[in-house]
Formats: C-alpha cells, sequence, structure tokens
C-alpha cells in the first residue's frame, strides 16, 4: 500500500490548562490570597473563594468594629479581587462539612487555608462560666449581626449591666468598651442589626474598666485607636498616674519604643482628666489581673490583683487585691484558631503547623496545601497585614507549580460548584451575594442608613432566593 503523507495542520497549541486552586475563608487572607492569584502571570488560574457564611469578608464583616465605618469600607477594595473574572465566590458552603479536606483537596489542583482564628481564649479561672460573662467574640459576633452569635446570651447579658469589666488590652478589649460606652445617637448611623441597637441603647452602662494585667508598657493596643476612646459624647477616660511609672528596667526599656511613648503620651494626658457629673467613666487600670468572678447565679464583682512584671515581661501576683462591681465582664485576651477534620493543628500555638504557608503534615510539607492569614501566622496584625503574608503563602505555590511539585489539570472533577451541588449544598455566588449586599442596603435606607446588616441565615438566603425569583 503507498504510503500518502499528509500535511496535518496542527492549529494553535492547546492551552494550558488553569490551575484551579481552593482558597477557604473569604476573610481579607481569603480575598488577598485569591488576588495574588489572579494577579500573576505565570500561571493561568481559576480561583474558587469558598466560605462557610453566604458572605464574603470574614473579620471585616463581623471583626471591625461598626463604629469604624472608614476601616470598614476596606470591602469595597476587597470587592476588586471578587470581581475579578478569574475568581468565584462560593459562599455557604463549609469545608469539613460539606466537603472533606481530602475530598476538596482531590478535586482542585491545591487548596489554601485561610479560615482564620474564630474561637476565644479563655482566662481559666474560677466564675468564667457564669451567666454575665462574655468572650469578647461572643459580644463582637452579636453586634455585627454574624448569623451564628448567641443572642440569648449576649442580650440576657447586657440587659443587667450596669458596671462592666473588660479584660485585656488590645484593640478588640477597646472596640468592645467603645461600643459599650457609645450613647444610641453615636451608633445610631451604623450597619449594626436593629435589635443591637435597640439592645445597647437599653442596656443601663453606668460606668466600664479595662483591666490590663501588666503595666501600659506592654499593651498591645495601637496609638490610633487608644485615642478614640477619649472622642466619645458621653464617656471620659481615666488613668491612675501611679500606674503609668515604669516599675522595672524592663519597662523603662520598653517605654522608649516609639509606639509605646505615643501611647504614654496619650494616657499621661489623661491621667489629668476629673469626671464631670452625668458622664460615664471609662477606666484604664493596668497591673491588674482578675482572679476569680464572683456571683451566685451571675457575675457581681471581679477580684482583682494587683501585679509586679519581672525582667522577662511575665506578670505575677503581689496578693493585694480588691473587689471590682461588676454585672458583666468581657475577656478580650485573644482568638485561638482550631483544626479542620483531617487538616493538622498545633494546638498550643492554634495554627496550622506551616513553612512560610506550606502546611506541614509530620514535619514535611504537605504537596498542593498552604495556609495564610491567622490560622498560618496566629491572631495579630491588621487587615493589611494579610496581604504581605498571603503573598508569601502564593509565592510558595507558584515556586512548587515551577518545581512540578503541583501540576495544574490534576484536579479530579470538573467543576467545584457542580460537584457541591451533588453533594447537596447550595453554593451562594457572586450574584447571590449582590442580592444580599442589595437587601442590606434596601433594608438601611428604610431608617435612613447606609445599610443594615443582615443578621439571620434565613433573612440571608431569602434575599438570594428573592432575587432569584425575580430573575426568573
Ligand atoms: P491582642 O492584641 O493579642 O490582645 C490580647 C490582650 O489580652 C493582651 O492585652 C493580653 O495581655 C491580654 N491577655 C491575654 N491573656 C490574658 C489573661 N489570662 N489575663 C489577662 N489578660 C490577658 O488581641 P486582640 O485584642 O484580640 O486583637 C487581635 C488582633 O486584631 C490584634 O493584632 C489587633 O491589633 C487586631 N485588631 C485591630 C484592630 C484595629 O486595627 N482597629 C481592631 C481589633 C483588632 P498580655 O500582653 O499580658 O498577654
Amino acid at each position: 500500500m503507498p504510503v500518502v503523507s499528509v500535511d496535518v495542520d496542527p492549529g494553535p497549541p492547546s492551552p494550558l490548562p488553569p490551575l484551579r486552586v481552593a482558597v477557604v475563608g473569604a476573610g481579607p487572607a481569603g480575598i488577598y490570597a485569591a488576588e495574588a492569584l489572579s494577579r500573576q502571570d505565570a500561571v493561568p488560574v481559576a480561583v474558587d473563594l469558598i466560605d462557610r457564611l453566604p458572605t464574603p469578608f470574614g473579620l471585616v464583616r463581623h471583626g471591625i468594629a461598626p463604629d469604624h465605618p472608614k476601616m470598614r469600607a476596606i470591602r469595597d477594595t476587597l470587592h476588586r479581587a471578587l470581581d475579578h473574572p478569574l475568581v468565584r465566590f462560593v459562599g455557604n458552603v463549609e469545608v469539613g462539612r460539606d466537603i472533606s479536606s481530602t475530598d476538596l483537596l482531590r478535586a482542585v489542583d491545591a487548596v489554601v487555608y485561610t479560615y482564620g482564628a474564630a474561637l476565644d481564649r479563655q482566662l481559666a479561672i474560677p466564675g468564667e462560666e457564669l451567666p454575665g460573662s462574655l468572650a469578647a467574640t461572643e459580644l463582637v459576633s452579636w453586634y455585627t449581626g454574624h448569623p451564628d452569635a448567641d443572642r440569648a446570651k449576649v442580650e440576657a447579658a447586657l440587659a443587667r449591666a450596669r458596671s462592666v469589666v473588660v479584660v485585656g488590652v488590645g484593640n478588640v478589649a477597646l472596640d468592645v468598651a467603645r461600643v459599650l460606652a457609645r450613647t444610641p445617637a453615636e451608633l445610631e448611623p451604623t450597619d449594626m442589626p436593629q435589635h443591637v441597637l435597640d439592645t445597647l441603647a437599653a442596656a443601663p452602662v453606668q460606668e466600664v474598666t479595662i483591666l490590663g494585667r501588666r503595666g501600659p508598657v506592654h499593651a498591645t493596643f495601637t496609638t490610633q485607636e487608644l485615642r478614640e476612646l477619649d472622642e466619645l459624647a458621653q464617656a471620659t477616660v481615666l488613668v491612675d498616674p501611679a500606674d503609668l511609672e515604669p516599675a522595672t528596667a524592663a519597662e523603662e526599656q520598653a517605654a522608649e519604643e516609639r509606639h509605646v511613648a505615643r501611647n504614654l503620651a496619650v494616657l499621661r494626658e489623661w491621667a489629668q482628666h476629673t469626671l464631670e457629673p452625668g458622664r460615664t467613666p471609662l477606666r484604664l487600670r493596668f497591673h491588674a489581673r482578675p482572679v476569680r468572678l464572683l456571683g451566685e447565679d451571675r457575675v457581681t464583682a471581679v477580684e482583682v490583683e494587683r501585679t509586679v512584671v519581672d525582667e522577662e515581661g511575665r506578670a505575677s501576683g503581689t496578693g493585694e487585691v480588691d473587689l471590682l462591681p461588676a454585672d458583666l465582664v468581657v475577656r478580650s485576651v485573644g482568638y485561638r484558631g482550631t483544626g479542620l477534620p483531617e487538616l493538622p493543628l498545633d494546638e498550643r500555638r492554634g495554627t496550622v503547623p506551616n513553612e512560610a504557608g506550606r502546611v506541614l503534615r509530620d514535619g514535611r510539607t504537605s504537596p498542593g496545601e498552604y495556609v495564610a492569614g491567622w490560622i498560618k501566622r496566629g491572631p495579630s496584625g491588621v487587615v493589611g497585614t494579610n496581604k504581605h503574608d498571603a503573598r508569601e503563602t502564593v509565592a510558595a505555590l507558584l515556586d512548587d507549580v515551577a518545581a512540578g511539585v503541583v501540576c495544574p489539570g490534576g484536579g479530579g472533577v470538573d467543576d467545584l460548584v457542580s460537584e457541591l451541588r451533588t453533594r447537596g449544598t447550595d453554593p451562594v455566588l457572586l450574584d447571590d451575594w449582590r442580592a444580599i449586599d442589595a437587601a442590606e442596603v434596601a433594608l438601611g435606607a428604610t431608617r435612613g442608613r447606609a445599610r443594615t446588616t443582615l443578621h439571620e441565615w434565613e433573612s440571608l438566603l431569602a434575599a438570594v432566593r428573592e432575587a432569584a425569583a425575580r430573575a426568573r
């Protein structure tokens, strides 16, 4: 048979399959990771940005205090990453419940976990479980309208809150103290749900005391946030000047740091304040640690012990105690990360073990698994800190692609959203989120506000259903 030679036109080279990445957690770290992936041209990508909630933004929505509208406005910047054509928001999907971590990693080429640190740290002192004792995370979830907030618990605690004690001197403690000391008129324009505004307006708060277990030189709040305490309409910040003097060489040395010196200057100014009648005292006490919460069926007081700080910066009790009346105690002593089933966790640090963002399993990097944000480095830094952090992780991922450790086109399902639907979940996509967004803006407008947060699963998902019905 004669051999016929046929010139076959090979056509344009077939495009490389995109690298399919699932990012788990649509807070700042997840959004910055999605942005870093979509804004590089080394590798074509398709990013699914998954969140347990039907709403994006994580702690920007359910952490940043609602009376900080300028800070919350960062969501507009973050939204640009959600709008990118290579990024798909996939809300209302819980990894570990709707799909396991193992199945997720099989379905795509790589997974970046950015689900944060949602749990509160505890004081581990007697009385901590009494009614009237709350974690800052519980209060913050409630006042930002998180759909899983324990309304009954928080509202019962606030109904009797005349004397409030906030434990901890970080920025969250300042948020909590500030929100509780604000007048209804100050909170009125915020996006807090109406029941939150009503409950706060009815709360009988007469005094707020913030307790730092070490001296002011070791406080973790930042100067800008500290200064704001003095801008409240009806509250006066009070500081005991004796609390501000460095007691040890270690404290003297710490006082020389620039940000500490700035804080001390602000506090020294406030040490001159006197309380005018009719104003709410907002006290900052240092070298004061809670030893136990007292009360029969609810908190009535906190036993506070004076501390000294040693050369290593550790606080220890002096045995000198006093009783501080308290109907509400809010512990604001930091957040803690938890594990996902099948994902390793360093229990002590509350983070997923990692090397520059690569997940470590038994000390070895696990191909295709990454972390960024608080679950990578612990609960520290401001929103912008996550940008650099997420970029480091994405750089590691892209290096692994270049090294052939992670290969595009390896994902086991054609489309993650279709796969999730066959598993019985109902993912909320970008247009659905836009429907929620529009419903919140419309609800806010009924009372002359820019927005009011929808705080129930049912109302969030109803907004999605109603928009879909209108579109049909
Ligand atoms: P944080 O800054 O780590 O503060 C925790 C506070 O709790 C510290 O004062 C700590 O004191 C104290 N503490 C811990 N264990 C304690 C105990 N057993 N008894 C008494 N006090 C105890 O944490 P955060 O306030 O939760 O904030 C988390 C992160 O979010 C921070 O990076 C923060 O800056 C950021 N954030 C920023 C803003 C903002 O920019 N406006 C707002 C909110 C949060 P020691 O130092 O003695 O341990």
